[in-house]
């Protein structure tokens, strides 16, 4: 087969940094899109895989789904982009598109193991998949998604992967006018989630630990926001929330917010994927609540996000950084201090 050569930024054990490295990628195949990265967002699920939070970790890894670039050469069975569309690339390059989650448009469900981004098994070059964090990447076409041209298209990466993410359950419980929605943590996705409820006409609460977001998180689209460190303020709201959406990247103790649900609302957790602290039984049998979990989104859903965007000029808060910054910015997030998703401008490794 053959291949090209990439720029490409990576990390070879759990414990280093990441630096520069060369890797291959596929020429497109008669299904393939092949693109030139522009942007990539940095998702905390990034510095996960990194430092093998998860224990599945396999180096090199090199990560990155937030993708944004432009179409630079097509396949021949291929008739939906052509050369210099923009286009977007979130956290799956393939799946069987055969079993009962890929023909209900749930590839992250594929029942024979959807192919991640990046630390999947790569069927077409052997090893494993590497990441949005180099100059180009080659993508069966039906990953590919269009990106309305009208939305600033750094502001964009973060939506593949922190706007599908909370775009799903939002959509998959029916929020919309008149609920009163939780969305816990004010990082990447806490600040698409608080975007999405109110673009949807909920009334969004921002449950947050650090009081110094108050104010952007009520410029971003929450009609209230409440400091999950203080008691009093937390009883005030006991029983009075529709649904909740945690993004808390850690286990931690969700019992004080199963408090907060009105009878038969729902938490959804997409963070924590590690046990979480003991769930005291009482505190969902006593109104009939339930936690829910939530992974991404299928590429149905995920390009009626990006179609919704474009129709409501939403897109992410970012900071653009240097591939080179990478491991600062990387400490930036591990201490929830950025506003709101780094964003990586891919100029910067082409030099
Ligand atoms: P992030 O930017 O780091 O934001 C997380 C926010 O959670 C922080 O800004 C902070 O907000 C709050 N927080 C952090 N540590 C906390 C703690 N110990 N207790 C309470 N709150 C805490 O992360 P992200 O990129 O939004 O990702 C969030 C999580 O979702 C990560 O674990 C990521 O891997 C996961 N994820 C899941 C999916 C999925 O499909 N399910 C997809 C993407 C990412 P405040 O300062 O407001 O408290
Ligand atoms: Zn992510």
């Amino acid at each position: 087969m053959t291949t090209t050569q990439h720029k490409a930024y990576g990390a070879k054990t759990k414990d280093a940094n990441l630096e520069p490295m060369q890797i291959e990628r596929r020429e497109p195949g008669s299904d393939d899109v092949k693109i030139e990265i522009l942007y990539c967002g940095i998702c905390h699920s990034d510095i996960h895989q990194v430092r093998n939070d998860w224990k599945n970790s396999v180096y090199p890894v090199i990560p990155g789904h937030e993708i944004i670039g432009k179409v630079t050469n097509v396949g021949t069975n291929v008739s939906r982009f052509s050369e210099g569309d923009l286009v977007g690339v979130g956290c799956m390059v393939d799946s069987c598109q055969e079993c009962d989650s890929c023909k209900k448009d749930l590839e992250q469900f594929c029942e024979n193991g959807a192919t991640f981004t990046y630390n999947s098994e790569d069927k077409h070059l052997g090893g494993h998949t590497y990441g949005g964090y180099s100059t180009g990447v080659t993508v069966n076409q039906d990953f590919v998604l269009k990106v309305p041209e009208n939305l600033d298209a750094k502001a964009t990466a973060p939506l593949l992967c922190a706007g599908i993410t909370t775009w799903s359950p939002l959509s998959t419980w029916n929020v919309g006018k008149g609920d009163k929605v939780g969305v816990v943590g004010l990082g990447g996705l806490g600040h698409m989630g608080i975007k999405f409820a109110n673009a949807l006409g909920a009334y969004v609460v921002m449950i947050t630990t650090s009081p110094s977001k108050a104010e952007d998180a009520k410029r971003l689209g929450a009609h209230e926001v409440l400091l999950s460190t203080d008691e009093d303020a937390m009883k005030s709201h006991t029983g009075t929330f529709d649904f909740i959406l945690n993004t808390v990247p850690v286990g931690h103790d969700i019992n004080p917010y199963i408090n907060l649900l009105k009878i038969d609302a729902t938490m959804v957790m997409v963070g924590a994927v590690e046990p979480l602290e003991a769930v005291n039984g009482a505190g969902l049998i006593m109104g009939r609540k339930r936690v829910a979990g939530s992974l991404i989104g299928g590429i149905k859903e995920t390009q009626e996000m990006l179609d919704f965007c474009g129709e409501h000029n939403i897109v992410s808060d970012i900071e653009m950084v240097n591939m080179q910054e990478v491991n600062s910015a990387f400490e930036r997030v591990v201490n929830a201090d950025v506003k709101y998703r780094f964003v990586i401008d891919m100029a910067s490794l082409k030099n």
